[in-house]
């Protein structure tokens, strides 16, 4: 059995995570989505509806689980059977960035190995950053995120609609 850890903040997950989890489906058994909760970082949605909007996601999918957790990514990881870990690469300071995670993971937990995927020219612009800030000005959110998500981050605009229509 093949048990991949997918770690991120997604908040909120993207149609760029969701592309790398569905190619991931194709080299692993089962994918596991990790919600790290950061409890110094002020998220815009809570876990519960981060979680939520993945299970929706994935549903009719039972090779794909979601859980959130608080401890290190490793050791979340070795709780949920994870021999390895997905991340998706969109650009060099990805990759910067990366490299320094997936050393100290090693350092940690050398049985661990990570898996990286390219991201496709259609969703390596998208990140849950930029997604945000389009959320914020009320920017159209269509190509960014799955439509059920899309369709409840439009009902909490007052009015119904983003401003860019
Ligand atoms: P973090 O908070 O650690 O940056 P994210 O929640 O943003 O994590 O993302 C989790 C993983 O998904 C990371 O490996 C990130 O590089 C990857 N990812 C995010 N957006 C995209 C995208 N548009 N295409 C491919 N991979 C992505």
């Amino acid at each position: 059995m093949r048990r991949a850890l997918f770690p991120g903040s997604f908040d909120p997950i993207t149609l760029g995570h969701i592309e790398i989890i569905q190619r991931g489906l194709s080299l692993f058994d089962e994918v596991v989505i990790g919600i790290g909760i950061n409890t110094t970082k002020q998220a815009m949605f809570s876990p519960e509806v981060r979680q939520r909007w993945i299970e929706i996601a994935f549903q009719g999918e039972p090779r794909v689980r979601v859980a959130c957790y608080t401890t290190l990514t490793v050791l979340f990881a070795r709780e949920v059977g994870a021999k390895f870990i997905l991340r998706g690469l969109r650009s060099a300071p990805d990759y910067e960035y990366e490299r320094n995670i997936d050393l100290l993971n090693k350092q940690l937990d050398p049985s661990i190995e990570t898996f990286y995927l390219l991201s496709s020219p259609q969703t390596s612009f998208v990140s849950s950053t930029l997604v945000r800030e389009v959320i914020r000005f009320r920017g159209h959110l269509e190509g960014l995120l799955p439509p059920h998500i899309i369709a409840d981050i439009y009902k909490l605009y007052p009015g119904g609609k983003p401003v860019t229509e």
